[in-house]
């Protein structure tokens, strides 16, 4: 099976699981990669979501930079937790963190719920009981996202930022003959 291929920022939040804990945009398709790293196929071209995302949000990643993590979690893709930095750079945070091991939401169970669905009960207009049925989860879950107690990281905030980064991005990618 080749990569998948992701054309927007929705397409990639459709393949994470957000945790609750620490807000990681988890990429949940097969990794293929060594470090950890998630892959796609833009337009033929292999690519890792980490960097792809960044260039989505902010442009062309100039040469000799790297797409970096605060999280220090590889497979993460959540724009608010990467950064550009050089290799030693890296390198001297990571030491600096401590290497600490990176969080696995997995283990305690808390994210049932893909990014994309969550918007979806967001805006959706039916009683916490039928989300609950249809999503398979406990109706306190429908109700603490509906008001806000988790998933904080999917703020409105930043979908709203992205959604007008978004398009300033793929006018960047088309400059550079990416789409
Ligand atoms: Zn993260």
């Amino acid at each position: 099976m080749g990569l998948p291929t992701i054309r927007t920022l929705d397409e990639i939040l459709a393949r994470c699981e957000p945790c609750p804990t620490t807000g990681c945009w988890l990429w949940m398709m097969f990794t293929g990669t060594h470090s950890g790293h998630g892959r796609v196929s833009v337009i033929n071209k292999g690519m890792y979501v980490h960097r792809y995302v960044w260039e989505l949000v902010h442009g062309p990643i100039l040469s000799g930079l790297q797409v970096q993590h605060h999280c220090d979690v590889p497979s993460c893709c959540n724009p608010a937790h990467l950064y550009l930095g050089t290799q030693q750079q890296n390198i001297t945070d990571r030491d600096r963190r401590g290497r600490q091991i990176a969080p696995n939401c997995e283990a305690h169970g808390m994210a049932k719920l893909t990014a994309a669905q969550v918007q979806k009960i967001r805006a959706s207009n039916e009683r916490d009981t039928v989300l609950a049925r249809q999503f398979n989860v406990a109706h306190s879950t429908i109700s603490n996202i509906r008001q806000g107690r988790t998933w904080r990281n999917l703020s409105d905030r930043l979908n709203t930022e992205i959604e007008r980064n978004e398009a300033k991005a793929r006018q960047a990618l088309g400059d550079c003959g990416y789409v």
